[in-house]
């Protein structure tokens, strides 16, 4: 098989890919089979190992929504009223289905990112990059103090660099 990029060879390869997602970042799938191009390192997935890969992404994607503050949900009731359709609409919406708003699954319940649902109203498209959201006052860092785990509380004013960066800094320090 040829590449579509650049007409190299693709090479049949098996292991771990770590992908790197605009809105979820980094995310890694162990032991799956690839094409990878030998001349410019285009990676090509077969149809049922892209259904893996998306069920990663999707993991990856709960977990980072699960850890935003409760208080930034709303329910259906609400996201009809901000969109102005009914609440039968909301749930039927293609693209809320989609993934085009971030939404949490509360046990049988959706919830819905408020922020997300203002951005799909205005722009059509409610995601928003989740790589290092949610730092300032609800944002727990842990680190070990007298060999206790304590939770410490980042500033409000902190940029979200520093504040990953003094995690991933902690998470060293915690083994
Ligand atoms: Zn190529």
């Amino acid at each position: 098989m040829r590449c579509y990029e650049c007409n190299g060879s693709l090479v049949k390869q098996t292991g771990s890919v770590t992908f790197n997602d605009t809105f979820v970042g980094k995310y890694s799938v162990d032991n799956i089979s690839y094409l990878k191009c030998d001349c410019c390192g285009e990676l090509a997935f077969p149809a049922g190992v892209s259904t893996v890969i998306d069920g990663a992404k999707k993991n990856k994607l709960q977990r980072l929504i699960g850890r935003l503050p409760v208080s930034e949900f709303i329910t259906a009731t609400e996201v009809a009223s901000i969109l102005g359709i009914s609440r039968q609409a909301v749930h039927k919406h293609r693209r809320i289905s989609r993934g085009f708003v971030h939404t949490f699954m509360n046990g049988a319940k959706i919830l819905y990112h408020k922020k997300s649902v203002e951005l799909f109203r205005d722009t059509g498209d409610g995601r928003f990059s989740l790589v290092g959201y949610g730092t300032g006052a609800s944002w727990g860092v842990y680190r070990v103090i007298d060999g206790e785990r304590k939770k410490m509380t980042v500033p409000q004013d902190w940029e979200i660099e520093k504040v990953n960066s003094l995690d991933s800094h902690l998470e060293e320090g915690l083994g």
